[in-house]
């Protein structure tokens, strides 16, 4: 009977449990292993402004520069970093990092003192109680000016605690830097739920712009992202630009800047000094 083998479901059950315990237990220890070896680094893309088309700041982009298996994408191991906690340590490696970089950048172009650093945020880091301390402490230990960093939050973030949210933003807000919404369209906040949190700007994501072209319903959709966002008094930054048409449609749209392969990949940040002076200059209108 069932009530018999009862207990033997509960043994493979359990068995299988151990097995993905012992996985995440090993990738934690990987990623742990990364991060002190210093095989956790950063690669940074331009976002450009669409009416000048010059650079005016960086995203920066985790990267597991792994010795055997090169370069891990971090769709890879962000998860795990989440699941595990690990993510913590990480993001705050990769704040850490980045600033550091823009500030030597600084040091070496004074030009470079007006470009911004936008970094990611995951959810379980923003909601820890010592993160903007921690935030505080990061902006302290580099030197970096505060209003060039902006820290990018997806929509998960805000859905459980919409106060904690808030609150939590205005005291980033009060340090000096800017909040960004990221992905923006790809959850299930609507603008007027977005309304409530003091965001500076907004990044459309690029499921909505990389086939603008070809449906006319995304088209449309990233008109009024544009237009709502604007209203609300946001700026506008699209992501996953990748063609020329895309760049110019979204000009004619009034978004203010704009990232992507069209601009740029990801690069190392060896490569920063020749990329900030990198200038893109006006599409050709489009011919129909
Ligand atoms: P995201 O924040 O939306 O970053 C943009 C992603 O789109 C990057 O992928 C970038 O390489 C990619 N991308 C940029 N332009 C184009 C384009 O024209 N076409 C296409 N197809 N893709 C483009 P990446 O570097 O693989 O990062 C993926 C995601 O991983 C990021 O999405 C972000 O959510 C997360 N992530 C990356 N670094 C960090 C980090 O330091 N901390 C946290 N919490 N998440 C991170
Ligand atoms: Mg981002
Ligand atoms: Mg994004
Ligand atoms: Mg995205």
């Amino acid at each position: 009977s069932s009530k018999e083998h009862g207990g033997d479901h509960y043994t493979v059950f359990d068995a299988g449990m151990r097995v993905l315990t012992q996985r995440r237990m090993e990738m934690e220890l990987a990623l742990r292993q990364a991060m002190e070896h210093g095989e956790i680094t950063v690669h940074y893309q331009p976002i450009v402004s669409l009416t000048t088309g010059d650079v005016t700041g960086f995203e920066a982009l985790a990267r597991w520069q792994h010795p055997r298996q090169g370069l891990i994408a971090p769709t890879e191991f962000i998860p795990i970093a989440e699941e595990t906690g690990l993510i913590n340590e990480l993001g705050a490696l990769i704040l850490r990092l980045s600033c550091r970089r823009l500030v030597e950048l600084t040091r070496n172009n004074p030009d470079a003192a007006a470009l911004t650093l936008s970094v990611n945020i995951s959810g379980r880091q923003f909601k820890r109680p010592d993160f903007v301390e921690e935030v505080a402490t990061i902006l302290a230990e580099t030197g970096i000016d505060p209003v060039m960093v902006k820290l990018e939050l997806t929509e998960s973030v805000l859905m459980d605690d919409a106060d904690e949210a808030v609150r939590t933003i205005k005291r980033l807000k009060a340090l000096g830097v800017k909040v960004v919404i990221d992905d923006f369209g790809t959850g299930y906040s609507s603008l007027s739920y977005i309304q409530r949190f003091p965001f500076d700007s907004l990044k459309v994501d690029r499921s909505f712009v990389g086939n603008m072209n070809e449906a006319e319903q995304n088209m449309e959709i990233v008109r009024a992202i544009i237009a709502m966002a604007h209203k609300l008094g946001l700026e506008v930054v699209a992501e996953g630009v990748e063609l020329a048409e895309h760049r110019t449609a979204l000009s004619e749209l009034r978004c203010e800047s704009a990232q992507g392969f069209y601009f740029s990949k990801p690069v190392p940040g060896e490569e920063l000094d020749t990329l900030m002076r990198q200038h893109w200059k006006s599409a050709p209108a489009s011919d129909s």
